[in-house]
């Protein structure tokens, strides 16, 4: 087993963690990076639109955080909120200065594209941070996949990891930053990248963490659903030439009451539009119309990026699905990006607080850069801190690493597998997600998930992995189904309401009963629920100012 120390290990470089380790090695300490793949890639941020949220000259911070309440329906962390709305313009401000090009544009701000580039802006944002972090001493172990937090005498103390060689990792790190991003690709329709399943919130939850709101799972309408292509989202602005219509030809914009205001509706109606054509898609084949779209329109981007594509998008109809974009659950943590485990900090998606019941379009890159740059502060801060107080671990003693030893043997223990493929078994926990835990629930349905996903447990319980991809795909393989879970009871505890959250039986948003957190823990592999009164926020909520 490869050992490693280092001062402050970062997993995941997405926007969060690329600006966290910066921040760390500011601060002059030895930072290690690692994530699924070359560093920024298969990220989320790298498919990001580059839309932020936060004030500038004509959009104040009072505006912000009204619109961001707003959207959340009384499930925001109030402290978070006020940090992302506080910090926004200066993290974006770091952003520029990292070399980023950023315009004030609307509500906040968007990624400079050149004209005519068909590069995503998401690509354009990281760039010239991974310039940065070349140039710095950072060091970065690509591939490595966190398989566990190491935790002992109640803080964390490191992670341990496979690389995709198989060859296992133990990281030695004072202090771990978890930006691991969302979970949207363990549904069979999302618009993220295939690899991002949620891996930081069973991380989380096997260390004794809790997690909270994980039923909240925000979709968007559009997203391509011809079989061959990646689902990617059809990002607005939608000329008026668009149609929208069924199997049956009827005109879907009609029976939703939005033509000539779609590019409205997408902003303000986006959830009763991702409800309805999915309830639409139920019944049959939707399909997006855009062969009426004149020529010039095909110069600007987003259309410019379809026209990149072999699929013939200006001569015929085409696919299209509702898709999973964002998770509002996850990780608790304070102002300072610090958790409740003692040298764990999160940033980004991963995080949970600041959008309560629905996120405001943009806030998302905004929190990854408020917390990001937070998040490396602080974890050098408590490194520092530690060096002052005289405080060490010796983490590689004898006992210790021969625990390991035993936990990296029973991980690559080959026993006889059973007929079942992982990736059958990942297909089928997708489908039982897009199923049972879509934009749309119902006790009778999420019963009978649960029911469904207990014997899909049974089967993953028998995989053992025979080849190196296989012990990666078991790990997903847990690591979805765990959150499933998570997600199913949640949604059957919630009759409600809410956000993005929609249960067909209880259509109303019921403040008297639901204005509350769920709390999701794991205690002896046993999932458990409870909730969290939320009825002082109203009072918060009168009281703040900035
Ligand atoms: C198509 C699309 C467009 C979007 N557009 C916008 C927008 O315009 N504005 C906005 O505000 N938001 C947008 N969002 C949301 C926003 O992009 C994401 O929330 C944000 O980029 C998440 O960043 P992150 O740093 O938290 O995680 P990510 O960028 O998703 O990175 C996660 C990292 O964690 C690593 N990782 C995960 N598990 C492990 C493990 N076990 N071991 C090691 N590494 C691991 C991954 O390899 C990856 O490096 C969009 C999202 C999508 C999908």
């Amino acid at each position: 087993m490869e050992e490693l120390f280092t001062d402050i290990l970062v997993i995941g470089s997405g926007l969060a963690g690329l600006l966290a380790a910066l921040e760390a090695e500011r601060a002059g300490l030895r930072v290690l990076m690692v994530g699924k793949f070359a560093i920024g890639m298969g990220t989320n941020t790298s498919l990001a639109n580059g839309a932020f949220t936060a004030s500038n000259s004509r959009f104040s911070k009072e505006n912000h955080l009204q619109a961001t309440l707003e959207s959340g329906k009384g499930l925001n962390q109030i402290r978070l909120v006020k940090t992302l709305i506080e910090k926004g313009p200066e993290a974006i401000k770091r952003l520029r200065d990292y070399g980023a090009p950023i315009l004030e544009r609307g509500m906040g701000y968007i990624m400079d594209r050149p004209e005519g580039s068909s590069q995503l802006p998401g690509v354009l944002l990281i760039k010239p941070l991974i310039e940065r972090l070349r140039n710095s001493s950072i060091k970065l172990l690509p591939g490595l996949v966190i398989f566990d937090l190491v935790v002992e005498e109640g803080e964390v103390r490191g992670a341990f990891g496979f690389l995709k060689d198989g060859k296992p990792y133990l990281i030695q790190s004072r202090a771990v930053l978890l930006s691991t991003g969302g979970a949207g690709a363990i549904y069979r329709r999302n618009d993220n990248q295939r690899s991002i399943l949620g891996d930081g919130y069973a991380l989380a939850l096997r260390a004794g963490l809790p997690l909270f709101d994980l039923e909240f799972v925000q979709f968007y309408p559009f997203a391509l659903g011809e079989p061959r292509l990646s689902s990617f989202l059809l990002y607005p602005p939608y000329p008026k030439e668009v149609r929208l219509f069924d199997e049956k030809g009827e005109d879907l914009l009609e029976r939703f009451n939005l033509r000539g205001d779609l590019n409205r509706a997408i902003i303000v109606q986006r959830d009763r539009l991702s409800i309805a054509l999915y309830s639409a898609t139920q019944s049959g084949d939707v399909f997006f119309d855009l062969t009426q779209v004149p020529q010039e329109k095909w110069e600007h981007y987003p259309f410019n990026f379809l026209k990149k594509s072999k699929f013939p998008f200006r001569e015929r109809p085409f696919l299209i699905s509702p898709a999973v974009h964002f998770f509002m659950g996850g990780v608790e943590i304070d102002e300072k990006a610090a958790t409740s485990l003692p040298g764990l900090f999160a940033a980004g998606e991963v995080v949970w607080g600041i959008h309560g019941a629905n996120r405001l379009g943009g806030n998302a890159l905004t929190e990854c850069a408020v917390f990001g740059v937070i998040g490396g502060q602080s974890a050098a801060e408590y490194v520092h801190e530690r060096e002052r107080e005289q405080k060490s671990f010796n983490l590689f003693s004898e006992d210790f690493m021969k625990k390991w030893d035993r936990k990296v043997r029973t991980y690559l223990r080959k026993r006889r597998g059973t007929f079942d493929e992982p990736r059958y078994l990942l297909k089928d926990l997708k489908d039982l997600a897009w199923r049972y835990a879509s934009p749309v629930r119902e006790e009778e349905s999420l019963k009978e998930g649960l029911d469904r996903l207990a014997s899909i447990e049974k089967r993953i319980e028998k995989v053992y992995p025979a080849t190196l991809k296989d012990l990666f795909k078991k790990r997903d393989l847990e690591n979805v189904a765990l959150l499933l879970k998570a997600i199913l009871k949640g949604s059957l505890f919630r009759t409600e309401s809410r956000g993005s959250f929609f249960r067909k039986d209880f259509p109303d948003q019921d403040d008297t009963n639901w204005l509350k957190n769920t709390c999701y823990r794991l205690e002896k592999g046993e999932l458990e629920i409870t909730h969290i009164e939320k009825s002082e926020i109203r009072n918060k909520f009168r009281t703040f100012e900035f």
